[in-house]
């Protein structure tokens, strides 16, 4: 791009709440023909809420929800995060030996008693899940809820599900990217269940879910393998490599500073219409400046 054609779009994005970080996104973002959206926090607004709790018999709702929380306290995951407030923090009790393990779940010893809390797939690994939590899990995912497996001592002791909201912008967003003729994929490392919930919300057609958070980048990488010129919007501490990786990375304005850090555009305000915004920018720009 021009000098002058990077100065209009810089004074036009700022207009539209879009932040560029440097002169090449313009070029760039010509090119992109596919948009990879992060869910939690990105697509939806972020502030996760405890929906449902069901023990397994033998174990009261109550008192495993007290020792969710307990260990989830210390994690900075906005899962364990809705978790910890569902319990007055004055009332949560003491943790030792707190490990976290990235897109899988957190563990800790109360009370002399191990707890875990974690991803269905990660806590399967462990023990036989009893059917009546499969099921509440199931209508859960469908809700859209993320779900997440406590044991104790190795025992299922309970399901929690949280709650999400989708950003009202999300849809209208979605259908502008879709009009231009771009790809959209939903990538998450949340269940299979609640993405297609999300994705179909908003019109997402494309879901890859249950990833990890390396695995991320490896898909941004796989679609550029293919020959795609890749797009990627998201939030959070682990979208970071993803958005480095991708052509153009996108970072919500609200988001971590990590996103913000990996990123060449900036929506500073928390709407997902400035991602068809900021795309047809770069090609108004050109059209204006030749
Ligand atoms: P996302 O793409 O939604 O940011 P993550 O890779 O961070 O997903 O996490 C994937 C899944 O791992 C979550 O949906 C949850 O099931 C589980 N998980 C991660 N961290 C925690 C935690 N602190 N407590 C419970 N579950 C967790
Ligand atoms: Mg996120």
């Amino acid at each position: 791009a021009t000098p002058i054609a990077v100065m209009v779009a810089t004074g036009r994005g700022a207009q539209l709440g879009i932040f560029l970080k440097g002169y090449q996104t313009l070029d760039t973002s010509r090119m992109v023909d596919t948009i990879v959206f992060d869910k939690t926090g990105t697509v939806t607004e972020g502030s996760l809420s405890v929906s449902q709790v069901l023990a397994t018999d033998g174990f009261d709702a109550d008192e495993i929800l007290g020792l969710a929380a307990a260990v989830e306290a210390a994690s900075e995951h906005a899962v364990g995060a809705a978790i910890a407030g569902a319990v007055d923090e004055q009332h949560h009790l003491e943790v030792a030996d707190f490990v976290a393990e990235a897109g899988r779940g957190v563990t800790g010893v109360v009370d002399g008693r191990t707890v875990t809390v974690g991803s269905p797939r990660w806590a399967r690994r462990a023990s036989v899940i009893p059917a009546d939590i499969a099921r509440a899990r199931k209508q859960a995912e469908e809700r859209g809820d993320t779900v997440v497996y406590v044991t104790v001592d190795g025992t299922p002791a309970a399901m929690i599900a949280v709650a999400d909201t989708i950003k009202d912008s999300a849809a209208p967003a979605i259908a502008g990217l879709k009009a231009a003729g771009l790809r959209t994929i939903l990538l998450t490392g949340d269940n299979e269940g609640a993405a297609r919930t999300v994705a179909a919300e908003v019109g997402v057609d494309e879901v890859i879910a249950e990833v990890l958070p390396d695995e991320k980048v490896e898909t941004i990488r796989r679609l550029q393998d293919e020959g795609h010129s890749v797009g990627m919007v998201g939030d959070g501490i682990n979208d970071g490599p993803a958005l480095a990786t991708a052509d153009l990375g996108l970072a919500i304005g609200r988001g971590t500073d990590v996103a913000i850090g990996a990123a060449d555009v900036i929506l500073v305000r928390d709407d997902l219409r400035s991602v068809p915004a900021a795309l047809s920018l770069a090609g108004a720009t050109q059209r204006t400046i030749r």
